[in-house]
């Protein structure tokens, strides 16, 4: 049995639906399907919950712009006999018209997972009814009633021992020989929707796969596979066709887009192999991570955008190392803003981070007690095997705000 995920860009449209058909017909293997939101729904949604938390009138045109692409994608798809799917997505959207019409909760991370996480249950029915009406037969399951979390809002935390039980159970492939389920979505233990973190779905098929021993995973993309640098921002691109978990981590984790970061864990932990494949013409054999000590020779470039590098310094001159480095730390993780990368000194503690909705809010809390200056709209550029012709033409006209190198690794915070 295997895992398929499809993201936002692999169900962007009607075409791209029909093309899921193509790539599922003729497989009889057992498989679970994994599905994102139709194209940029999340965006969408976010803009959403935006809205209803600080009860912007307008609220009900951003609700009407969802809606109307949904059932525009519905009309495309199913020509005539849409009435049964129009009725499983007129439901889900008087769900969401219901919790809009409540007061917002003054949490606000709450109130993101209960709206934002109706693009999979949307997305997912509306794929599962199409692949039913084009005779490949599925089973539709809301994943709420699988994986089982903390109550971590926007990042929550898979409790894998109670999950383990529920996929079991729920996964069983009797009759059924595909389920069609959602990514990024989960519930409590309580049944309350949380959600695991943007672009979570990738990991979504990876847990799921560690819950029921698949033998692989495969994430379809609209790239062949892993890339040595992102074919938008370079030219002369290649595909790395076998590369380790922990060289997929370290990509992940600088800003490769291709991956979620926590994806490759419980596959590591699990032995199972990860394939990144194309969409767009499925017969390219593109990326395989997996247990290799196969080296990467060629530099590999990962550009991460929207940075912001805060420049920390106490009040009292206190050493950041000796004294504050804890503290720093833990107001980092109360934000829940994780750091890219750090460099401090004797008084001075210096980290990039993404910019995210609340960073205003942590860097008010810093300025209480150190003196914080910060730059944003920044990039932060790591290059893996770097050579110097490399960093010469990539840093050329470049602003370095900050640099880090090991022998094979160089990383640049710039504008
Ligand atoms: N739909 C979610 C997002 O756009 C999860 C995912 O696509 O992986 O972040």
């Amino acid at each position: 049995m295997k895992i398929y995920k499809f993201g936002g860009a692999s169900v962007k449209d009607a075409d791209a639906i029909r093309n899921i058909v193509s790539i599922l017909s003729n497989d009889l293997e057992n498989k679970v399907v994994v599905v994102s939101a139709l194209d940029k729904t999340t965006n969408k949604l976010e803009i959403l919950h935006k809205m209803y938390m600080s009860s912007d009138k307008n609220l009900y045109n951003q609700f009407n712009d969802i809606k109307a692409f949904h059932l525009s994608i519905i009309k495309e798809l199913f020509v005539e006999c849409c009435s049964e799917v129009n009725l499983l997505i007129e439901e889900i959207f008087n769900h969401l018209n219901e919790k809009l019409s409540e007061e917002p909760n003054s949490n606000y991370d709450y109130e993101y997972d209960q709206i934002v996480s109706f693009g999979e249950l949307l997305s997912t029915r509306i794929i599962s009814s199409y692949l039913n009406m084009c005779k490949i037969k599925n089973l539709w399951v809301d994943i709420r009633n699988v994986i089982k979390t903390d109550d971590n809002y926007c990042q929550a935390e898979i409790d894998y021992d109670l999950s383990k039980g529920l996929a079991q159970q729920k996964l069983n492939f009797t009759g059924v020989n595909t389920y069609i389920t959602q990514g990024f979505i989960a519930s409590t233990t309580f049944g309350t929707t949380t959600t695991l973190g943007r672009e979570g779905s990738d990991y979504t098929a990876s847990v799921i796969a560690s819950l029921i021993g698949a033998e692989s995973v495969t994430i379809w993309k609209d790239v062949p596979g892993i890339l040595n640098a992102d074919p938008k921002k370079f030219t002369n691109t290649h595909v790395l066709p076998k590369i380790s978990y922990k060289e997929a981590v370290e990509l992940a984790y600088s800003g490769a887009k291709v991956i979620h970061p926590k994806t490759i864990k419980p596959l590591h932990n699990a032995n199972i192999n990860l394939y990144v494949k194309s969409f767009i013409d499925p017969s390219v054999t593109g990326t395989v991570i997996t247990h290799t000590d196969t080296k990467i020779v060629s530099p590999v470039l990962i550009v991460k955008d929207d940075q912001i590098l805060l420049s920390v310094s106490p009040k009292d001159i206190s050493f950041v190392i000796d004294d504050r480095l804890n503290e720093l730390i833990s107001i980092l993780d109360k934000y829940k803003v994780k750091a890219n990368m750090i460099q401090s000194s004797a008084v001075n503690f210096s980290v990039c981070i993404d910019t995210t909705y609340n960073v205003h809010d942590l860097i008010t809390e810093l300025s209480d007690m150190y003196n914080v200056k910060y730059n944003d709209n920044l990039v932060l550029l790591t290059v893996r095997y770097y050579t110097d012709d490399i960093l010469q033409r990539e840093l050329k006209d470049k602003i370095i705000f900050m640099e880090q190198r090991t022998r094979s690794i160089a990383r640049f915070v710039i504008r």
